[in-house]
């Protein structure tokens, strides 16, 4: 529930007033009549008044404030407020009612002298001006109190502008703020009556006015000012921009110009008069100085437009348009012509520039071309390095090319050049592609031989100087040999042979008597063994022979023969019966026993057999024998 609600309804003046001073208290504002009103206002619901005071401000506000007048006025109305003294309110009130009776009395009379101006023909002073310059100053002073006063002035400056009566010798610029730029102008140009016998070119001894024209002197200054007027205008914009390339006589002309404008005696006059004349002569000396120098320029056109014609001997219509000119300059000159010729000119110049600018086009397009062919040449063999050089010679005298007959030549011989070289090039590309496909097909067959050779030296069992199996032979013929012992449960003997000082026999008969000694023990091997016996070649001179089917006994017996049938076949080294004897080890395979095993047992027995002397047979009972003997030797010894 809000107060006003309350206070409308129910509560009495009193109570009002009551909680008034509570809410003045709770809310903690001064104590002053205005918020007694406010609050008391609040709570009873009926609408705040405006004070005076604040009315007066507002008012005040609205006013209008341009003038220092105004300014004052309101100034001191707001002092009066402030210091709440009202004994000077009579004469406030009193003084701002004479500045407005002062005002409206202001107007009739300004209007009045508006309309007698606007009437009024002032020379040099038309309508549209009068209206330029009064639009001015209700622009300019539209809201200003003032602004029948500025009024006033204006028109006033008409008056003085067009009706000077008295031939007075100076006339000043009135109010020169309101007055447009082109009225102060005109204002300016206004001189005296006495100063117009020197235009009219009276004879004037002195310097007072002429009073024996028999002219008006209303009609005097008329014309006066009209011929002033030309005169300024004839040299402004006659004769001073025609003087652009005499830079003396336009200044001397500028002065000329000033004199006239600022010239108020007879006397100025008659200076401008001489130095008008002086200057007048000067020119006309120009004129026939400027009909030789056209002469001049005529011929020097003729030459620039025949060396054009030469310029341009590959385009028929550059031709044409050439021509044309030069017909136009031969007659005698008319200005339609001259602006023809210029036009044919300009076509001339465009098209020129058109084939010009398609010349560098082409030109920027050949480089790049030149570029990739020299980079693509670089990939290429040592036989087209001449060529590189040349199209290098090319890319540099591209790079100095100002025409295009020019360009035409260097591509032609770039042409040739190229057509040489690639016929070089494809023969010696020919040449090439044989070589690769010869070398790709030997290189195919020796891929093939290697391997084929290393195929073939995987299947090689065979030992090629005595004909028996190799050591990998030995290795198939034992799997075979060891898997038939073991299915057929029978016993299988290895006999390992060491030729006896073999390395001596090689010494002292040479390498190739060793060799034919071992063939010859191979021979004699395979002639005492039985055939199904294998004799296989070990190593160097060592042999490994394999007895199916046969016990350890039986094997000594075998090897004992071969030992005896050595001593009756003699081996003929160079020519001498040589003995070869060997020492021998035998084993016996055990069952499920592998390869090296049973190998390795043989090989001990060899050993023990060249120990004890060479030229014997040993097996790996021996081996046992020698082995307990030897540790027992050694537990005797310690
Ligand atoms: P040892 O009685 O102790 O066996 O003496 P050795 O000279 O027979 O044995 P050694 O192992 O010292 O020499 C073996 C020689 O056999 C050395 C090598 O030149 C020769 N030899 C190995 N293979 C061949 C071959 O294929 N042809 C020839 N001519 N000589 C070979
Ligand atoms: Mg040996
Ligand atoms: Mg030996």
């Amino acid at each position: 529930m809000t107060h006003n609600k309350q206070s409308k309804s129910t509560l009495a003046p009193l109570d009002i007033a009551r909680e008034t001073f509570k809410q003045m208290a709770v809310r903690r504002v001064e104590p002053t009549p205005d918020n007694y009103q406010l609050i008391y206002n609040e709570i009873a619901g009926s609408p705040a008044k405006e004070t005076l005071d604040s009315a007066i401000r507002k008012a005040l506000k609205q006013l209008p404030n341009g003038t220092t007048e105004q300014s004052k006025w309101i100034s001191r109305w707001e002092k009066l407020l402030k210091q709440n003294d009202w004994t000077t309110l009579p004469a406030l009130l009193s003084e701002g009612m004479d500045v407005s009776i002062a005002f409206s009395k202001q107007w009739p009379d300004a209007i009045r002298e508006l309309l007698q101006g606007w009437d009024a023909k002032q020379i040099g002073l038309d309508l549209p001006r009068k209206k330029e310059a009064l639009e001015r100053v209700l622009i300019n002073f539209g809201s200003d109190p003032l602004l029948a006063q500025k009024i006033q002035t204006v028109v006033s400056g008409w008056k003085q502008y067009g009706t000077n009566e008295k031939g007075s010798q100076t006339i000043e610029v009135v109010n020169a703020e309101a007055m447009p730029a082109t009225v102060i102008t005109q204002y300016k140009l206004v001189a005296p009556a006495s100063d117009i016998a020197v235009m009219l070119n009276v004879e004037q001894k002195t310097d007072e006015i002429p009073q024996t024209t028999g002219i008006e002197p209303d009609q005097f200054q008329e014309s006066f000012r009209t011929l002033q007027d030309v005169l300024k205008q004839s040299l402004n914009h006659g004769l001073i921009p025609r003087l652009d390339g005499y830079p003396e006589l336009k200044e001397e002309a500028q002065q000329i110009s000033n004199l006239a404008d600022q010239a108020r005696k007879l006397k100025d006059w008659q200076l401008v008069t001489k130095n008008f004349r002086s200057l007048l002569v000067r020119v006309e000396l120009i004129g026939a100085n400027e009909d030789g120098m056209k002469q001049d320029l005529l011929r020097l056109l003729k030459l620039l437009i025949d060396n054009i014609s030469e310029l341009v001997v590959d385009d028929q219509w550059l031709r044409g348009q050439v021509a044309a000119v030069q017909t136009i300059i031969s007659s005698p000159l008319e200005r339609a012509l001259i602006q023809d010729a210029e036009k044919s000119l300009k076509e001339v110049i465009f098209k020129q520039g058109m084939l010009k600018h398609s010349l560098n086009d082409a030109k920027a397009a050949f480089k790049v071309m030149i570029a990739t062919f020299v980079d693509r040449l670089g990939y290429m063999s040592d036989s087209t390095g001449t060529y590189q050089e040349r199209v290098g010679v090319y890319a540099d005298q591209l790079s100095e090319i100002e025409d295009i007959a020019q360009m035409n030549a260097l591509l032609e011989n770039l042409m040739k050049d190229t057509n040489t070289m690639q016929t070089d090039i494809v023969r010696s590309r020919e040449v090439l592609l044989e070589h690769r496909n010869q070398v790709d097909s030997s290189q195919e067959k020796i891929l093939k031989l290697q391997e084929e050779l290393s195929e073939l030296s995987e299947k090689v069992s065979v030992d090629q100087l005595t004909g028996v199996l190799n050591r990998r032979g030995l290795d198939d013929a034992m799997v075979r040999e060891i898997a038939r012992a073991q299915r057929g449960g029978v016993e299988l003997s290895v006999a390992l042979l060491d030729i006896d000082n073999f390395k001596s026999l090689n010494d002292t008969y040479g390498h190739h008597v060793g060799d034919s000694a071992l063939q010859h023990l191979v021979k004699v091997i395979k002639e005492t063994i039985r055939p199904t016996d294998i004799v296989t070649r070990f190593g160097g001179e060592e042999f490994v022979i394999l007895l199916p089917d046969t016990s350890l006994d039986q094997a000594v017996v075998t090897i004992a023969r071969l030992q005896r049938m050595l001593t009756k076949q003699f081996f003929l080294g160079n020519n001498e019966r040589l003995l070869i004897t060997f020492s021998a080890g035998i084993s016996l395979f055990k069952k499920d026993e592998a390869q090296a095993a049973v190998l390795n047992r043989a090989d001990q027995a060899m050993y023990l057999a060249k120990k004890s002397g060479k030229n014997r047979v040993m097996t790996e009972v021996d081996l046992d024998t020698a082995n307990k003997s030897n540790s027992k030797h050694k537990t005797q010894l310690h």
